[in-house]
């Protein structure tokens, strides 16, 4: 049975550690030993060595007790957005809030709270179950860069569920876009506007007149883009020579999020080229788009398993970002997201309910008895 009071206590426990990106190995090191005190196999790759953080991604494995049931991969990423040093939590009506000015970390050491107390739940009630394995990675959210160093080779499992989304919990994310970073170099000419103007060529005007060439904002139902970043310019009296410009595109569709790449690049390369100037564009793939059937036993599975952990009716969504479900499913293992109940991510105001996280953990116990039984 799923136990609330063992639910608060270690996420109190994860929550208290600071693990930004890179600094994950306070975390890694009780997770390690909880699992091994479970009897799993335990084992880090070299993700941190690659990464310069403190330590790999942490993985496991049980063997399975049902002869037939496909290998499940549990994963969840141990690193927070920013450090939450400093942190003193608050807790009123079974709602926790951080006090001070930093944020909770409910992302993701609620979904590693959850995965933690389903399968310690699961291994008590002794039901039969697949063979499972967990990954909790490392660097998460500064591009899913655990789980792009995560070999898959590595594990048995060929398909996956990600705990690391916020409200409603036991929702189902089953698409998320490709996102795209971009990055521009503009150069022009410096000149003193009071003495030879017309020698210069103005980097900003450049960048203005690129940002008013391409479309942005909302392109249409599956794409959106924009310039969030511009730097540039030295002082009032001089033509500024160089604009740095930053901006992303996103897309359910690859042939859209390109497109709707090529036509910033482009407008960038145009407008420069009219004034004269020069431009360097840059740009990197964060992560790739997915998508999984309604139908797939993977949904069916989450669904179902919500109800039995008391959820009338799972919320079946796409997302508007990525995780390192991207990766995974990119990697050839279909992976679901599955919500926490978390809310105000990254805001003033970032709260998570001990009860959803508990009802998070009682539908991770019903995963494992579902794919025991063959569903
Ligand atoms: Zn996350």
């Amino acid at each position: 049975m799923v136990d609330a009071a063992r639910v608060r206590g270690t996420l109190l426990r994860l929550l208290n550690m600071d693990t930004p990106s890179g600094r994950e190995g306070i975390a890694a090191d009780f997770l390690e030993g909880e699992l091994r005190g479970m009897g799993f196999l335990t084992w880090r790759d070299d993700a941190g060595e690659v990464l310069g953080g403190d330590t790999g991604n942490l993985l496991a494995r049980l063997e399975g007790t049902a002869p037939h049931a496909p290998p499940l991969l549990l994963n969840a990423h141990m690193d927070t957005v920013v450090s939450t040093a400093g942190l003193v939590i608050r807790e009123e009506d079974g709602i926790l809030r951080a006090s001070a000015a930093t944020l909770l970390g409910v992302d993701d050491k609620c979904g590693v709270t959850a995965i933690l107390e389903g399968v310690r739940a699961a291994l008590d009630e002794g039901f039969p179950r697949p063979t499972l394995e967990i990954a909790f990675t490392v660097c998460e959210e500064t591009g899913l860069w655990g789980a792009k160093r995560l070999d898959p080779g590595t594990l048995a499992a060929r398909q996956a569920y990600a705990f690391d989304t916020g409200k409603p919990v036991g929702g189902i994310v089953v698409a998320t876009p490709s996102h795209n970073n971009l990055a521009f170099t503009v150069r022009g000419m410096a000149a003193h506007v009071g003495m030879a103007p017309e020698r210069g060529i103005s980097a900003i005007r450049i960048a203005a007149d690129a940002i008013l060439r391409m479309p942005l904002g909302r392109i249409d139902e599956e794409t959106t883009a924009n310039i969030g970043v511009i730097e540039g310019g030295t002082a009032d009296n001089i033509v500024p020579d160089r604009v740095e410009c930053r901006g992303e595109a996103r897309s359910h569709s690859e042939e859209k999020v390109e497109r709707q790449t090529r036509a910033m690049v482009d407008a960038f390369q145009a407008a420069a080229q009219a004034a004269g100037g020069r431009v360097e564009a840059r740009v990197e793939r964060l992560y790739t788009r997915f998508s999984v059937e309604r139908g797939h036993p993977l949904v069916r599975r989450a669904v179902e398993a919500g109800r039995r952990a008391g959820i009338a009716d799972p919320v079946i969504r796409a997302a508007g970002g990525g995780s390192d479900a991207n990766v995974l499913n990119l990697r050839g293992l279909p992976t679901v997201v599955v919500g926490l109940g978390y809310e105000n991510l990254f805001g003033a105001d970032e709260r998570v309910a001990l009860a959803d996280v508990t009802q998070a953990s009682r539908i991770v116990a019903e995963l494992l008895r579902l794919a025991g039984m063959g569903q």
